[in-house]
């Protein structure tokens, strides 16, 4: 619950406002870039909604973020931000909003398939919040958690508890010391299902690994986003915790695939006809080679 007493002044005067407890994850300027933006090392509101569509994307980063630091003087319904989400972004693929304090704010998806498929699948860890996990449930369910890396493994364990679905993860990033049903090893490419692809891709962390779902939707944890400054393809030096030269190693091996989306944990989502992805993926990795 966000305070007013700390109101930070960088906020425009008005109903929303972000507050001093604000961890900088960038979740409401990436949702909601014509209301928040990020002054620094905090997010603060630039613009206050006017339009029902302004304010619903406004409900929708307070219900998203990880640290209750978005508040409003004025009373809104909750529900315009709740059952926003999971949020279609095409086809069967979802975001779903609600992250948690534990992955920094890490974006979660969800892909929805008929039990027929193998059911749906979760791709990193929201926030266990009800609201989401009652329309997870009405939307099937979960039947396999796919997590990219250590750091954005959040609920895992209670999604495991409440749905007992199969979590997929790499043993280099400990996947046998938190309990994960299936590990992945080595850096082979593993065929999860005729249409999904578990690539390992050490670098962020040793046993980082992307998600590819039928040749369109990469899964990138830490791994790839999308720059708005640069206008292309990037990876975060700064936080290339294992290794910067396989981090580099690892991105110039998914030239080899196809994909239309980038779905990040961190940094923005990015969608694109496959050819022009892969020109910006070329891009990405002839900048990494000259970045120390
Ligand atoms: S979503 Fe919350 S924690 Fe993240 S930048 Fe915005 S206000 Fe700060």
């Amino acid at each position: 619950m966000a305070s007013l007493q700390q109101r930070l002044p960088e906020n425009v005067p008005g109903d929303f406002f972000v507050d001093s407890t604000c961890i900088d994850c960038e979740t409401c300027s990436q949702l909601a870039p014509g209301i928040f933006r990020d002054h620094g090392d905090q997010c603060s509101v630039h613009h206050q909604p006017e339009t029902a569509t302004e304010t619903q994307l406004a409900m929708m980063a307070l219900v998203s973020c990880p640290t209750g630091s978005i508040g409003t003087t004025e009373r809104h319904d909750a529900h315009l931000g709740i059952d926003a989400f999971p949020l279609l972004l095409e086809d069967n693929v979802y975001f779903c909003g609600f992250t948690a304090e534990s992955s920094f704010g890490a974006w979660s998806y969800l892909i929805t398939r008929p039990a027929s498929e193998g059911g749906n699948i979760l791709i990193d860890s929201p926030r266990f919040a009800g609201q989401l996990v009652k329309r997870i449930e009405s939307m099937g369910g979960v039947s396999r958690m796919l997590l990219t890396h250590k750091d954005d493994v959040a609920a895992h364990e209670l999604f495991r508890k409440r749905f007992s679905c199969e979590r997929v993860m790499h043993a280099d990033d400990g996947a046998r010391r938190l309990g994960v049903e299936r590990v992945i090893s080595g850096e082979e490419p593993v065929q999860l299902d005729a249409d999904l692809l578990v690539i390992p891709t050490p670098g962020h962390t040793r046993g980082h690994v992307v998600f590819l779902y039928r040749n369109k939707f990469l899964f990138t944890g830490d791994h790839l986003a999308w720059s708005p400054q640069k206008q292309t393809l990037t990876a975060f030096r700064s936080v290339a915790w294992y290794s910067w030269p396989e981090q580099t190693r690892s991105m110039e091996k998914l030239l080899n695939y196809q994909f239309e989306w980038v779905l990040p944990g961190h940094g923005d989502m990015h969608n694109d006809d496959a050819s022009t992805m892969h020109d910006h993926l070329a891009r990405c990795v002839s900048w990494m080679k000259i970045v120390k």
